[in-house]
Formats: structure tokens, sequence, C-alpha cells
């Protein structure tokens, strides 16, 4: 395929920035160092991030396309763009957790660290102006913010991904605690994997010491962060 050209920007968000292509079903992604938390309350900027959070995406989009994951995924640009398939996002943070950590761990009194004796899956509605909070299927269906249907098949995949990452990570020395997917329509209607999967939108922990391998050291101030991202590069892609 000739390399697709960006053309004007779509959208412009905390980690990312996305752009139109001459082609309507496709869009590029540019990766920013930016870094955010706590709803934007917190910001700064992880050096390297942006090329990280690239490469360990588009390798992870493939590794869940090679087990039948349908994703957005369609050609690594360079080190901070990628072609992607252009859908509609469904508004609903995708959250899958198997050990307690964050903010499961502040609403329901659980020990970080705690196993949960089985997979948690949650929905915030995606509205950075509400702060994201969380839904049920009744709301989701009392808002429309998808069919019955669509949400079937999104914790259908959503529980499909935990499997195939949460094995291939273990395989790299990597505990997968918890995570967050985003689903979009292409204009057919069939519901993809989108967004991105890095060490910005999951935990990740050394299997062994326990030691953080994610944005938590940037959202907790635990220093190390560029090496945290550099350290899950190189266990995955061996970079
Ligand atoms: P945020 O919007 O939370 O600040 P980002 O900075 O990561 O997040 O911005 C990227 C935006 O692009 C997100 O709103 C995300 O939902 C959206 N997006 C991700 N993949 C696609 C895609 N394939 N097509 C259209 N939009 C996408
Ligand atoms: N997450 C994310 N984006 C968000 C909220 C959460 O990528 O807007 C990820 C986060 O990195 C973690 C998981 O979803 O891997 C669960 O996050 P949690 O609800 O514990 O929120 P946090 O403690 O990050 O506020």
């Amino acid at each position: 395929m000739a390399a697709a050209q960006k053309m004007n920007q779509l959208y412009e968000g905390k980690a990312k920035r996305v752009f139109a292509t001459a082609d309507p079903g496709l869009c590029i992604v540019d990766y920013k160092d930016d870094a955010t938390a706590f709803n934007g309350l917190k910001k700064g900027q992880i050096a390297g991030k942006g090329v990280i959070n690239n490469r360990v995406t588009n390798h992870l989009m493939r590794l869940m396309e090679r087990n039948g994951i349908p994703t957005h995924f369609v050609e690594e640009l360079s080190e901070r763009e990628t072609l992607v398939k252009k859908v509609d996002i469904v508004p609903l943070e995708v959250i899958v957790r198997n050990i307690a950590a964050g903010s499961l761990s502040t609403r329901l009194g659980l020990p970080e660290g705690e196993k949960l004796r089985s997979t948690v899956l949650e929905f915030s509605y995606k509205n950075d102006e509400l702060g994201d909070p969380m839904v049920n299927d009744y709301h989701i269906a009392a808002m429309n913010l998808a069919t019955k249907e669509e949400v079937a098949i999104i914790c259908d995949y959503a529980m499909r991904v935990n499997e195939i990452l949460g094995g291939y990570l273990k395989t790299a020395g990597v505990e997968l605690i918890d995570f967050k997917l985003e689903f979009g329509k292409t204009p057919d209607g069939t519901i993809i994997l989108a967004d991105e999967i890095s060490p910005d939108t999951c935990r990740f922990w050394d299997s062994k010491t326990g030691e953080k391998l994610d944005k938590d050291r940037f959202r907790r101030d635990l220093g190390g962060v560029e090496d945290a991202y550099r350290e899950i590069l190189r266990r995955l892609l061996g970079e």
C-alpha cells in the first residue's frame, strides 16, 4: 500500500492526534509524549512515550488479530504514526480487572494486589466533562450508548482480549492487573477493537517483584517513568 498522507486534523486528545486521509474509511493516529492523569488535573510529559505506545499498541493489536479479534490496525507508518480504520467510537471505556488496584481498591476497600475471584468488567461513559462516570447495562440502554447485541459482542471481545493478553504477558514476566479498551463501529456496523493497548491504558506489574511498569509511576510520582515504559517495549518487542 502506498504510504497514506495526513490531511486535516480531526481531533486532538490528551495522548494522540487523529488525522483524516484521502480515504474516508482510514485515519492516522499520531502518538504524543503528553501525559495526563486524574481527568486532566495532572499534566506532564513522558519522553519517548509516544514512540513506545505506538509500537506496543501495534504489536498487541497484531496479536489480537492473529487470535481472531478484529481491530482497527492497518499499518505502522512511522515511529509515532499508524494508519487505522476510522470508526465511530462507542462512547464507553471498557475496563477489565484481574487484580484489585486503582479506583476499584478505593471504591470497594480491596487492598491493591488482591486477586479477584473472577474477572471484573466495568463500563465508564466516555465523557471528560463528567469525569467518565461508571455506568451499567441499564444506563447504556437508557442513554442508547450501544445496543444489547453490541454490548454482548464488546463483553465477549473484552474477555477474550484479557485471556490472550494475560497469557502473552506472562511469557514476558508481566502480570496483567487491569486495562481499558475502546471499541468502534465501522460504516457497516461491525464492532472492532480501536484506540490503544499500552502502559498508558493497562496496569503491568513485574511478575516476580511486583514493580509497576505502567502509568501509575507517573500518576503516583514513583519516578523511573521513562524506564518503565522502555522496559515494557524491551520485554514485548525486544527493542
Ligand atoms: P482522549 O480523547 O481520551 O484524550 P486520546 O488522546 O488517546 O484520548 O485521543 C485519541 C482519540 O481517538 C480518542 O478519543 C479515541 O476514542 C479516538 N480513536 C481511537 N481509535 C480510533 C479510530 N480507529 N477511529 C476514530 N477514532 C479513534
Ligand atoms: N484507564 C484508562 N483510561 C481511563 C481510566 C482508566 O486507560 O480514563 C485504565 C487504567 O490505566 C487502568 C484501568 O483502566 O489500567 C483501571 O483504571 P482505574 O479505574 O483503576 O482508574 P485510575 O485508578 O487509573 O483512576
